[in-house]
């Protein structure tokens, strides 16, 4: 047999080591590329500077996050395959994925009887053995495949051939000017792609814009990088793209995890400097008799949690350090409590406090529970919302400007310029993440020439401790874990459709005794639409069929929030005794007598989102009970649920859920203000975060803040990928 391919030299790649202690040769070390200053610019470029960059795929780009070059090197491969070698034909066995260098004997487009299938059939050989290769769908390939056509192709071996997967031309000029073999051979790239966004493509722009990271800017201090044998940006940004081996990739991607996890740990730091030197909020002195006689008028007795976290309130409040504390505990730990110890203590010394909810529904239910909780010890409450009377709203805008004390509940109305306050010292934020950065500013300006209130945050979402140090960095933490007294624990199963009839007759048992119960449709759609239609038609059903001698409600996204809160007052009142419902129902409805639920493709779930949900049965005093439908062809899914049925506790279930799904599933961007992470990624760089988190803390006691001269290239980076109006855009 005739030589076929002959050996080309291999492409220049990345490089071959980077913060190791190993001793390079001769040959590496005069392969190391020569330094110039870096031209930052270059990578602010947009992607149409690369070659075979049109518009239309730059857009498709811009669609996934990468509108610059910059961004493109900061899109990370997922996964490497690894084809240092390629292989002889004769040694390839059946069902082998390798990479072969070839050269065409003949070529054809065979005929087949599906119109839409076109398959080419190539003769290949090297110097071992030929055989027939296999490319669907690409007929064009048929005429370019001449004979002694010399190319490397990459697949697997099959019955019928080898199915090729991707492939190169070894001679001619590719089209776009990359280096033949970035495709096929060595540690191959594999980048996240889309459907218009093809992974050659992106390996293709990645090789040209690594030519261009010598103009990344290091942000990282030399002492830093030093001490944490970290490797220049711009090797690190190549070496991660087309590493020289795969231990490379995996150092380069740990040193940009921790550029990624310091930028942003240091953007947080830097915005707490800021709000700390932002003025002095009003120091208010211990509690006084007011605040314990009102204690001792609680209907309950407090959990140790509560306990602890209205000690944190005090040494918060005492200070005059504005407090910007977290409280997370699910619906019903008794967060409302804490914060209206926290309001009656402003009250108490003669300030006010606000409460704001981020929707009308759910500020009138803080403030009925607050009302509730006030009856025994009354304090100045109010609700200022848009169903507020024009009259008694201008009454109450001049009692708040004249500085009377008094507590008032609300949304986002409160935050707006005509709402003056003339001592506010005390706010409180439920369900933060739904408010932006400019909002929690504008709350921070209503302290006047008080100095900013004291803001207490409150989260129902138990977030695991990995998370809530990313998320909430820049905040002091508290969580209720301990469910108050009284709450019944509900019984959970996990159940396949084999099980339907049963599970209905039920539900349908509970309802003859007198209880309500919910139906929580699937998560099928990012789309409110969609969702929405999904559960009309199941609400639907259920009226027609299942539930046909009973009431059947539904609640979704896109009804007008009247509608929604109409149907939520049917149900509360006992009106409707079944509510089909989305997600919707997470937060927001507290029906005593719901004791059954039915949550339909639980398995779409995450496991906190299962958890909170069942916590709207068993909020009374008759056993609870929650239905989980899962896929029953997966077992890792029913497996995952498992979890949900024998756990209470939230925050261990949120734990859960991190490790198996990690970070980005859990925490959308959008619910938690968290962006999201492009070579960091959690909880498996857990120990690189608290790492991160020591060397913030101590370069902030270094230099007493992050705004100097030294940090400047870090500052504006962190800037530049988490600045305030940047996370603003990415939770918006
Ligand atoms: P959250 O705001 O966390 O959802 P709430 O503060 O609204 O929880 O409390 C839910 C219900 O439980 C309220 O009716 C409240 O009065 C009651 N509650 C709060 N703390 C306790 C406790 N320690 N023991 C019993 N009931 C409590
Ligand atoms: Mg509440």
């Amino acid at each position: 047999m005739e030589a076929a391919a002959r050996a080309s030299p291999a492409p220049v790649r990345g490089p071959v080591a980077i913060g190791t202690a190993e001793e390079l040769d001769r040959a590496q070390l005069l392969g190391a590329p020569l330094r110039s200053l870096p031209r930052p610019s270059v990578l602010g470029a947009p992607l149409t500077k690369l070659r075979g960059a049109g518009p239309k795929l730059a857009a498709a780009a811009g669609e996934i996050g990468i509108e610059t070059v910059g961004d493109l090197l900061l899109h990370l491969p997922h996964s490497y395959r690894d084809h240092s070698e390629p292989r002889p034909i004769a040694e390839l066995r059946l069902g082998e994925e390798a990479t072969l260098r070839v050269e065409v004997r003949k070529a054809r487009l065979r005929p087949t009887r599906r119109r839409r299938l076109r398959i080419v059939e190539a003769t290949v050989a090297d110097e071992s053995a030929s055989l027939t290769a296999i490319w669907f769908n690409q007929a064009w390939l048929a005429e370019r495949l001449t004979e002694g056509t010399r190319l490397l192709i990459q697949g697997t071996l099959a019955g019928r051939g080898f199915r090729v997967a991707g492939y190169e031309l070894l001679d001619g000029k590719p089209a776009s000017g990359s280096p033949a073999g970035i495709h096929t051979t060595g540690i191959v790239p594999v980048h996240p792609a889309t459907e218009r966004l093809r992974a050659q493509r992106l390996r293709d722009w990645a090789w040209q814009a690594t030519t261009l990271a010598r103009n990344a800017v290091e942000p990282l201090p030399a002492s830093l990088r030093a001490e944490h044998r970290l490797a220049g940006v711009a090797d690190a940004l190549m070496a991660v793209h087309f590493p020289g081996r795969q231990t490379v990739a995996q150092s380069a991607r740990r040193r940009l995890a921790f550029e990624e996890l310091f930028l942003y740990q240091a953007s947080l730091a830097a915005r707490r400097c800021r709000r700390r030197a932002a003025g002095r909020a009003p120091v208010l002195p211990p509690p006084g008799p007011r605040v314990e006689r009102w204690l001792d008028s609680l209907p309950f007795s407090l959990t140790g949690d509560q306990r602890r976290a209205m000690d944190d309130l005090d040494r918060d409040l005492q200070g005059s350090e504005p407090m910007q504390r977290l409280l997370m505990g699910e619906v019903g730990s008794g967060k409302t409590v804490c914060a209206l110890y926290a309001m009656l203590r402003a009250v108490e010394a003669g300030h006010q406090a606000v409460l704001m909810a981020p929707t009308e529904t759910l500020a009138e239910q803080h403030f009925h529970t607050l009302d509730a909780l006030l009856t025994a010890e009354p304090a100045p409450a109010a609700l200022l919302s848009s169903a507020t009377p024009a009259g008694r709203r201008r009454e109450l805008l001049e009692i708040l400007a004249a500085g009377q004390p008094s507590i008032v509940v609300g949304t986002h109305a409160l935050i707006e310029p005509t709402v003056r306050f003339g001592s506010l010292a005390v706010a409180v934020v439920d369900e933060q993440h739904r408010f932006g950065v400019s909002q929690r500013a504008a709350l921070d300006a209503k302290g006047g020439e008080g100095g900013p209130p004291h803001v207490l945050h409150m989260t129902a979402t138990p977030i695991p401790r990995t998370l809530s140090l990313t998320a909430y960095g820049d905040l002091d933490s508290t969580a209720l874990r301990e469910l108050p007294a009284g709450r019944q624990p509900v019984s959970t199963w996990v159940v396949g459709e084999e099980k339907r009839p049963g599970a209905y007759e039920f539900v349908r048992e509970r309802l003859r005794e007198g209880r309500q119960g919910y139906v929580i449709c699937p998560l099928i759609a990012e789309s409110e639409a969609i969702q929405a239609r999904a559960a009309e038609v199941e609400a639907k059903r259920l009226a027609a069929t299942e539930f046909r001698d009973f009431e059947v409600g539904l609640l979704h996204g896109g009804m007008p929030s009247e509608r929604r809160q109409e149907q939520m007052a049917r149900f509360s009142a006992g009106d409707v005794d079944v509510l089909v419902a989305t997600t919707v129902l997470e937060v927001g409805i507290d029906v005593p007598n719901a004791t059954v639920m039915v949550i339909e493709g639980a398995e779409r779930f995450g496991l906190s989102q299962l958890h909170q949900l069942r916590g709207r049965v068993g909020r009374g005093e008759h056993d609870s009970h929650c239905i989980l439908f899962g896929d029953p062809d997966s077992e890792a899914a029913r497996a995952r649920l498992e979890a949900v049925t024998g756990e209470r506790d939230g925050f261990k279930l949120s734990e859960v859920d991190l490790a198996i799904r990690g970070e980005g599933e859990i925490l959308g961007t959008r619910q938690h203000g968290l962006p999201r992470f492009r070579a960091a990624s959690l909880p498996e760089d857990m120990g690189l975060l608290l790492a991160v988190r020591r060397e913030v803390q101590a370069l902030l006691a270094r230099h007493g803040s992050l705004d100097v001269p030294v940090l400047g290239p870090l500052m504006a980076e962190a800037r530049r990928r988490f600045g305030d109006e940047r996370i603003e855009q990415i939770a918006a």
